[in-house]
Order: structure tokens, then C-alpha cells, then sequence
């Protein structure tokens, strides 16, 4: 029924999967040996996926990878990442996905932007708007278990003119005390600021995130960055870590009684197969059955029959799309994941 197109984010998960895929009387591969050969493994099903609803339904999946190395993410890497990405595509319409989600850096890659697969008999997401409604019930959680009301609170959004970030504030605009809002882009991040006040809201942005943080009572992170510096947040706040790489978790360290967790995801109460079962290979997850509000996002459509392409695009996610797509997730057995972050659970 759908496909999931994936990359990794690190290293050793990719030594453990690859080492995992071998036969077991083959020698351990060393993480520079798989160096050497991991970029130019063409995009290819690795595991095969069953998901089963409360409602009776079982739905079918094939995990591709695209081989994507997690240290050429940049510029530089970009036409080589493309072609990867369309190509795991293509591997995907041979494998006769109806429905396929595009993950993580894979959908930034080609920015949402679908159309050069129009002709094909599939439907395509990013994942996007899953993902936006996993991150702000989190935070709707977080902050009721923390006695915030968040008509009061301060939320700051760092990647604010990004897709889930846009969804996110324009969520929250009419029900938070004031959107704090960053990204590195200043005539974008003003662009939009502007529009927002246009609208009547209250709105204070900078590209400089020490601006923002120390008045922010709940900081949502959907940034695509590594090393996002940040210096002085305020006690005791909420923060809802999404993006990838992890983008504040190294300032736990330094900040040890903020409240973070690891946005974004949900749980599968009714669990899930993998066929072969490289589940231990993949994600480290301190609670069973955990996934991405994107990949969950492509098996909700699976179940719906969805066929159209969902979340396209920038700035495209709606309120009504999001209530939906959690109402869907409740109705085939899929919950807010647990708090977790890299220390476990919360
Ligand atoms: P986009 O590329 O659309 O947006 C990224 C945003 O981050 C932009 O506003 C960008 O603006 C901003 N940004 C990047 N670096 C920085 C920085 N150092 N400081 C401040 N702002 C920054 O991405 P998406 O909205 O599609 O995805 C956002 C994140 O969510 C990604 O990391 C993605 O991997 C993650 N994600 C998580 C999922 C999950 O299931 N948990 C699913 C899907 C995505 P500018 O360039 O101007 O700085």
C-alpha cells in the first residue's frame, strides 16, 4: 500500500543495520569500512512493513533507503541528495506503493514540490502536518502537566518560516499570550512576522535567538540546522525538540531543569511487524513502538485511502488539516508518544 523513503542520522545506526542485513558468519563491518561504500548503494526496500487498526484494517509498507550520508547534508551535496531522493521514488513506483511518504530531510530536499511525479499512479506527503499536530499536543500536554495556561505563555518557534513552523504559529496565533518567532532569513522571518500582525496578533521576531529565548515560557525547535546557539532560557521552561539533526538536546547539559522532550512522534498502540525485523537496528526509542508524525502521517492515509497528495509544499498546512489528521490517528490506534528525550523517559 505505501512506501516510507528514509535517510539516517548517524553513524553507528547505520553500522548496526548494515551489519544487521548481513549474513552472520560475515566479519563485523567497521563504521569507516561502511564509509567507503555507504553513498553509492543505490536507493533500495530495505524491510517491509505491516500495520494493523482497532477497526480491522492491515495495511502493507516498504521502508526504502535512500543511502543519503548524515554528514553531506549541505549545499554542496544538494543535486547528488536530489537525485538520490528520485530515485528511491522511482523504486518506489516499481514496487507498486500507492502512497508515499517522503522523510525528513528527504521531502526539504525537494521542497515539498511534487510535481515531476504527476504522471505516476501514486500520492505523495512530506509528513508535515502529522508531525505539526504530534508537536502541538505535546506541547498542549506539557504545559498542563506544568500548570501553563498557554494564554499566558511566551512561545517561541525557532524555524519559524518553515513548513511545520508556519503550521505552528498560525495554530497558536490567536491562543498564546505572544509568538516569539526566529529563523536566520530576516526578510523571510519579517515578511511573515508582518503578516501576522497585519492580522492583529502580538509578534516580536529576530534572527538572533538570545533576543527571544529568555522570555519564552514553551520554545517549539523545527529547525533544520545543527549547532542552533542559544544561551539563556528561562527556568523552568517547556521545550518541544522536532527537528533534526537534534537540535537543542546538548543544551540539557547546561540547563538541567527545562522540560525537554523529543516532539514530533507518536505511539502505535496496536504495534507494528517488520519484516525482516531490524527495529533494534534503526531508531533507539526508550518506549515500544514509537514513530515519526511523518511516517505515521503516510499510514493514516494508507488507512483512510487517501489519494491525494497531503501535505505538499510550504506553508500549506491548515487547522482543519491538522484536527484531522489527529482524529484519524486516534481512530486507528495511534497515540502522542510518550515524553522521551536522548536520557529516556520523561
Ligand atoms: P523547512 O526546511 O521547511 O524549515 C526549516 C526552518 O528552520 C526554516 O524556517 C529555516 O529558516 C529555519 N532554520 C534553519 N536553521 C536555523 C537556525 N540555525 N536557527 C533558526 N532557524 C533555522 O523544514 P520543515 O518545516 O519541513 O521541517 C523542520 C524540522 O522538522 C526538520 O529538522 C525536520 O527534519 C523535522 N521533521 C521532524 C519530523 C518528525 O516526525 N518528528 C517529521 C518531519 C520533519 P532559515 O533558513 O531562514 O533559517
Amino acid at each position: 500500500d505505501f512506501a516510507v523513503i528514509g535517510h539516517q542520522d548517524n553513524w553507528p545506526n547505520i553500522q548496526s543495520f548494515i551489519n544487521a542485513m548481513r549474513t552472520t558468519d560475515l566479519e563485523e563491518l567497521s563504521i569507516e569500512k561502511i564509509k567507503g561504500i555507504y553513498g553509492y548503494i543505490p536507493p533500495r526496500g530495505i524491510f517491509k512493513m505491516r500495520v494493523k487498526s482497532p477497526t480491522g484494517k492491515e495495511i502493507n509498507g516498504v521502508y526504502i533507503e535512500t543511502f543519503i550520508e548524515p554528514d553531506q547534508l549541505e549545499a554542496q551535496h544538494l543535486r547528488s541528495n536530489i537525485q538520490k531522493v528520485k530515485n528511491a521514488i522511482e523504486a518506489a513506483h516499481t514496487l507498486k506503493a500507492k502512497m508515499v511518504i517522503l522523510g525528513g530531510f528527504t521531502s526539504i530536499l525537494l521542497e515539498g514540490n511534487f510535481k515531476d511525479f504527476e504522471s505516476y499512479n501514486m500520492v505523495l506527503t512530506t509528513g508535515n502536518t502529522l508531525t505539526t499536530s504530534y508537536v502541538l499536543k505535546g506541547v498542549e500536554k506539557a504545559a498542563k502537566e506544568h500548570q501553563l495556561v498557554l494564554n499566558e505563555c511566551k512561545v517561541l518557534i525557532i524555524g519559524a518560516t518553515g513548513d511545520i513552523g508556519m503550521a505552528c504559529s498560525n495554530y497558536l496565533k490567536g491562543t498564546v499570550k505572544q509568538l516569539l518567532l526566529c529563523a536566520r532569513n530576516r526578510i523571510r522571518l519579517e515578511n511573515y512576522a508582518d503578516q501576522l500582525k497585519r492580522e492583529g496578533y502580538d509578534i516580536k521576531y529576530s534572527i538572533d535567538l538570545d533576543d527571544l529565548a529568555a522570555e519564552a515560557d514553551i520554545i517549539i525547535s523545527v529547525a533544520s540546522s545543527q549547532g542552533i546557539k542559544i544561551s539563556n532560557l528561562k527556568k523552568a521552561a517547556i521545550i518541544c525538540d522536532a527537528g533534526y539533526p537534534k537540535n537543542l538536546e546538548d543544551k540539557l547539559e547546561q540547563h538541567t531543569d527545562v522540560f525537554l522532550f523529543h516532539g514530533g512522534m507518536g505511539q502505535l498502540t496496536n504495534g507494528y511487524t517488520f519484516i525482516p525485523d531490524y527495529t533494534a537496528h534503526f531508531y533507539y526509542y526508550p518506549a515500544p513502538f514509537l514513530g515519526h508524525g511523518c511516517i505515521i502521517e503516510v499510514i493514516l492515509m494508507a488507512f483512510e485511502g487517501i489519494m491525494e497528495n497531503y501535505s505538499t509544499g510550504r506553508g500549506n498546512i491548515t487547522k482543519e488539516k491538522i484536527d484531522k489528521m489527529y482524529h484519524w490517528s486516534r481512530k486507528h490506534g495511534i497515540e502522542l508518544a510518550p515524553f522521551y528525550n536522548s536520557k529516556g523517559l520523561l
